[in-house]
């Protein structure tokens, strides 16, 4: 925390100092969510890129110095960080892009871009010493904190959908999180979270409530323009749910900017399933998103599956701001995407992941991205976490096995159907 000034609300815009905040601004209640913010002319003097070159840790925190903890601090034992950057130069043309990269969070330790999160989450539940940690989640944060909790013997206990891909929810069980199915939509699980960690006073790490989750998905952002040389891409796409990647992807851009080390900030491309676009919906008709309710959301990319977009203030900013856009695809859409994605890279995403590949396909049509531009296109989770849509996605493409019985000839005739 050497580094951190103060958190602001990012509704009134009140500071308050270091160790004087907890999760929100008590003034907004669960919608004052806080903005971590640094002292960056102090970490200019102290942390250098030459700094992290010479570093060995590739993991998230070769860049503690800006990220909300202490210096000696206790970290968790499963490596979180350092995804790949894929170069698909080879397809950028397909998109009328000069350059065109994949960051795969994907391989992530628990196969999805929460561990970011999660891990900082750790860190921070044990300096207050918490016995218990908790989290809704459609069921990626749930099994990233699962799996970081149990790296550090952490006890923790998991509300998610009972309709929660049975992958994630597997992942939780073999982690030991005690797993709590909710009967009703993320929303429902979230609400419940809140009001059981307030009354048992568990550490609380939900999305959009604990300040710090946007603090650990900024790491991304740090990642990505390290591994182009300090080189900022002219766009970044990423599907949007709740909002907090995106507003952490934006925090980690402003992070950087802020120092001097990249010299300017992408635009930042939000994808929604049309079944949950809650944030589409605010951006495209100008509303308030303090007042607009939630929306029904109905998707099959389950973890952008958001009725009411807890980080949706931080989310509309990095829009904003960015000059970027919210995209929208439908459900076919992102189903198709899951294949066409995995044959064209070798990347098996779970359907957020995909929607983004679909997203990218609508701005290429629509004429958003530039020739001359360098785009980013994130996967945030790992096709094995939802089988279940994977084969969906098979059927609706008709892509299909041969059976055939354990002999040559019978293979001979089965052959010609393959076209080999
Ligand atoms: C959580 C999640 C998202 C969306 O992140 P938000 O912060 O909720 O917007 C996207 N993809 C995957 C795989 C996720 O788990
Ligand atoms: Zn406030």
């Amino acid at each position: 925390m050497k580094y951190v000034s103060h958190a602001r609300c990012m509704i009134c815009k009140k500071t308050f100092k270091k160790g004087e905040f907890g999760y929100i601004c008590l003034d907004h209640g669960n919608e004052g969510i806080l903005d971590i913010e640094y002292d960056y002319e102090a970490i200019k003097k102290e942390f250098t890129k030459d700094q992290l070159k010479a570093d060995k840790d590739m993991s998230i925190w070769r860049y503690k110095p800006l990220l909300p903890v202490d210096e000696n601090c206790r970290i968790p034992n499963l490596p979180v960080g350092n995804t790949p950057l894929i170069n698909l130069d080879s397809l950028a043309d397909d998109f009328g892009i000069k350059h065109f990269y994949l960051k795969d969070d994907g391989r992530l330790p628990t196969a999805s871009f929460k561990d970011r999160a999660s891990a900082v989450a750790l860190v921070k539940a044990k300096e207050t010493r918490a016995k218990i940690i908790t989290t809704a989640s459609t069921g990626n944060a749930a099994a990233a904190l699962a799996g970081l909790c149990a790296s550090m013997g952490q006890p923790n206990v998991i509300f998610v959908p009972a309709t929660a891909p049975r992958a994630k929810i597997a992942q939780l069980l073999m982690f030991g999180s005690k797993v709590i199915l909710v009967d009703g939509s993320y929303d429902d699980a979230f609400e419940l979270c809140l009001k059981v960690a307030n009354e048992y006073g568990w550490y609380n790490r939900n999305t959009g409530y604990n300040p710090y989750m946007s603090e650990g998905k900024k790491t991304c952002s740090f990642e990505i323009c390290e591994q182009l040389g300090w080189n900022a891409p002219d766009a970044i796409f990423v599907s949007v749910g709740d909002g907090c990647i995106i507003g952490g992807i934006h925090k980690g851009l402003k992070d950087l900017y802020k120092l001097g080390w990249i010299d300017k900030i992408p635009h930042l491309y939000g994808i929604q399933a049309q079944g949950s676009s809650y944030m589409y919906q605010a951006w495209k008709n100008n509303e308030n998103i303090i007042t607009k309710p939630a929306v029904k959301a109905k998707t099959i990319a389950d973890s952008i599956s958001a009725g009411l977009p807890r980080a949706r203030i931080k989310a509309l900013d990095a829009v904003k701001s960015t000059h970027g856009a919210f995209i929208t695809v439908t459900d076919e859409q992102i189903l198709k995407a899951i294949p066409n994605l995995a044959k064209r890279t070798g990347v098996f995403a779970e359907p957020a992941g995909a929607a983004t590949w679909a997203g990218l396909k609508k701005a290429a049509r629509n004429g958003i991205l530039k020739s001359h531009e360098t785009v980013v296109v994130i996967n945030t989770g790992s096709g094995l976490k939802d089988i279940n849509a994977a084969m969906k996605a098979a059927e609706l493409t008709r892509l299909q096995c041969v059976t055939v019985e354990p002999s040559l000839d019978k293979f001979k005739q089965v052959a010609s159907e393959l076209n080999l």
